[in-house]
């Protein structure tokens, strides 16, 4: 084993539960700093990729959280005019058994949470840090004035819009995307394929999702995420307009989702989402080290974030065992996730916008080209590893290799 450090994780999302379990494994002292009162999950759902799921494996928390969760093989997307095919991607293009698997928000938080408890790792609560300065060693500062430490290192795993990172020269806030959507977790329904995310689009501007999502915790009913995509900007004349002429508009887009809206009493049962985008040039330098949605924030669209988030908690474990001291193993962590995240940003960055924009010619092209795409080889390969999360190998660097895949019923 390395040097041991003592340890300091700035919220307690997948990254800093992850990375916490990972650090503690290795035999560092690591204490999780968390603003919320009580850690708990914000959102609906999401798909773990097999990147995400590979992560979970080498941590043996696979099995847990596919008790949980829907295995996902397909995500299938109709246009509602024309009927034609516009997203089509099966996971398994390339390998037998890969598969992604949606999850409750609160079954991945829940699995990664216990296993922080069992394995007896400090997490404090009501904490806000705002900053860190660094001398000898690094002292973060809450907003209260409060200083905490001193530690050898801080992770900054404290989401898209980090005050963290502005140490290492990035002051940026993520910048606004046109699109982002209501979310809400409803009962899960027949008639819809249990193996599959659904969307339906009227050209980019409007999409309709269902994502089977499992359940959140065991014996709970399973569930549903379903969304809607909407300018956050146009929210409030949305909610103006009432909510049967909302429900009216999604169900002429997709009539089958009534299963869905009929479980929707008030427009509180909806989140709305807004989406942004910012990728870190440097996310680790002199003490501190950026993982998550902290170094890198995107659309949903591409459906990478927390599997990325998990990565770098994986990557950043790595390298501190094997770097020969701190500089060097936050400069081989950046290293080993540079292009990764970078390739990752640039897909969902340039792919958004035939899937929500107000473009007219984007999914003029997307209706025609990736149906063709779907088709063709090595379409379909290069769509599967582009949805898993494998177009370019994240797991060497990091000292991981792909999980063996169970074979499931
Ligand atoms: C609607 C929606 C759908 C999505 N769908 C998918 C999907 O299908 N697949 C996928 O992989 N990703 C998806 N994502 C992205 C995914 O949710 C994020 O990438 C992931 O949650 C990032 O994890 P994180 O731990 O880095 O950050 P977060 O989950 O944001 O966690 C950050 C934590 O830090 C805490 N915190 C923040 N500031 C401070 C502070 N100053 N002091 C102390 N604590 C602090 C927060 O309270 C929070 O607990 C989706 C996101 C949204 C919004």
């Amino acid at each position: 084993m390395g040097k041991s450090y003592e340890i300091a994780i700035a919220g307690a999302g997948p990254a800093g539960l992850a990375a916490a379990l990972y650090l503690k494994r290795a035999g560092h002292k690591v204490t999780i700093f968390e603003r919320f009162d009580a850690p708990k999950p914000v959102g609906s759902g999401l798909i773990l990729q097999p990147t995400g799921l590979t992560v979970l494996a080498d941590l043996s928390l696979l099995d847990e959280t596919l008790s949980l969760g829907s295995r996902i093989e397909r995500l299938h997307g109709t246009d509602s005019g024309s009927g034609r095919t516009v997203l089509e991607v099966r996971y398994d293009a390339r390998r037998g058994r890969r598969f992604g698997l949606a999850v409750h928000r609160a079954a991945l938080f829940g699995v990664l949470y216990r296993a922080a408890l069992r394995e007896a790792i400090a997490i404090e609560t009501n904490v806000e840090i705002e900053t860190l300065k660094v001398g000898e060693r690094a002292t973060l500062v809450c907003g209260n004035g409060r200083r905490l430490g001193p530690f050898d290192l801080i992770v900054d795993a404290s989401g898209a819009r980090s005050t963290l990172r502005r140490y290492l020269g990035d002051a940026a806030m993520p910048r606004p995307l046109a699109y982002g959507a209501f979310w809400a977790s409803l009962g899960w329904r027949g008639g819809f394929d249990k193996r599959a995310l659904l969307q339906r689009y009227d050209k980019a501007s409007v999409m309709v999702g269902v994502l089977p999502i499992g359940r959140p915790e065991l014996g709970a009913q399973e569930m549903a995420a379903f969304f809607w995509s909407l300018k956050p900007a146009d929210a409030e004349q949305i909610k103006a307009k009432g909510l049967d002429a909302w429900k009216a508009r999604v169900v002429s887009v997709w009539p089958e989702c009534e299963a869905f809206t009929s479980q929707i009493d008030s427009f509180e049962q909806l989140s709305l989402a807004r989406y942004g985008h910012h990728t870190m040039t440097l996310p680790a330098s002199r003490r501190l080290a950026v993982i998550g949605d902290a170094a890198h924030s995107t659309s949903p669209q591409l459906g990478q974030g927390a599997n990325m988030a998990l990565l770098d908690a994986a990557a950043l474990s790595h390298a501190l065992a094997h770097a020969k001291g701190l500089d060097d193993a936050l400069d081989t962590y950046a290293k080993a996730r540079r292009w990764h995240v970078r390739v990752f940003q640039a897909l969902s960055l340039s792919l958004t916008p035939f899937y929500q924009s107000d473009s007219a010619a984007l999914p003029f092209v997307r209706d025609r080209v990736v149906a063709a795409l779907a088709r063709v080889p090595p379409g379909p390969q290069l769509l599967a590893a582009m949805v898993a999360g494998t177009v370019i190998d994240p797991f060497r660097r990091i000292g991981l290799a792909e999980l063996q895949w169970p074979a499931l019923g």
